[in-house]
């Protein structure tokens, strides 16, 4: 899902929980529509170490390479995984969410991470690739082992 859509759901359910809880401390709406919206931030690591640059539209033309790149493979019913996000693991939010029980803070990084995985989530089986991602760090650490072995 594209950042922008990312960046206007994360308003949206920040607005909603300020409506519902309005004595909560502004800090933590912050830090909802951070975590919401900068998870992608893997992305972005991926793409510079892919294309060696660092240019945000750079990284935003190798997704959209490899997006058409998708689609094609999909055509021919090749279904094969895409870069690995390492914010986007079960683990890497699991840890923020324990973590949350040694500062607040945390949790409400947990809230916005989980926010966005849903509407990924949902946007990618409503587009037939929910095969792209792995959701799991130690899957992905495993398959590296084997391949390299
Ligand atoms: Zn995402």
């Amino acid at each position: 899902m594209y950042p922008k859509w990312h960046a206007l759901s994360g308003i949206i359910l920040v607005a909603l929980i300020w409506i519902f809880i309005p004595q909560i401390k502004i800090l933590y709406l912050i830090l909802i529509f951070a975590a919401a919206f900068l998870i992608d931030f893997d992305h972005y690591a991926i793409a510079i170490f892919r294309t060696k640059k660092f240019s945000l539209k750079n990284a935003f033309d190798y997704y959209e390479k490899e997006r058409l790149k998708e689609i094609k493979e999909i055509k021919r019913g090749i279904k094969r995984k895409g870069d690995f996000h390492f914010f986007h693991t079960i683990e890497f939010q699991a840890l923020l969410g324990v973590l949350g029980f040694f500062w607040i803070g945390f949790f409400y990084l947990f809230v916005g991470m989980v926010f966005h995985s849903l509407l990924d989530l949902i946007d990618m089986l409503y587009k037939g690739r929910i095969h792209r991602r792995e959701f799991f760090f130690f899957n992905w650490a495993r398959k590296r082992k084997t391949k390299q072995n």
